[in-house]
């Protein structure tokens, strides 16, 4: 069973918005580009899915299905 994790956003400069992971043993990490595209700083809990949204934007990623 894969553990789902909620990402918390950290900050939000109306172009890129950083994702933080909450869960102390992950602490994964991303940029998620308006533009599109995502960029990976932390990779956390590899393993773990995570989910995330803000406003009209709603992203997951982690092991690809
Ligand atoms: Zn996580």
């Amino acid at each position: 069973m894969d553990a789902v994790h909620v990402l918390n956003v950290e900050s939000d400069n109306g172009h890129e918005i950083l994702f933080v992971c909450p869960e102390t043993e992950c602490q994964r990490r991303l940029v998620l580009k308006r533009s599109g595209g995502m960029v990976v700083i932390d990779r956390g809990d590899f393993y773990a899915r995570h989910v995330g949204a803000t406003g009209p934007l709603s992203m997951t990623s982690g092991v690809a299905q």
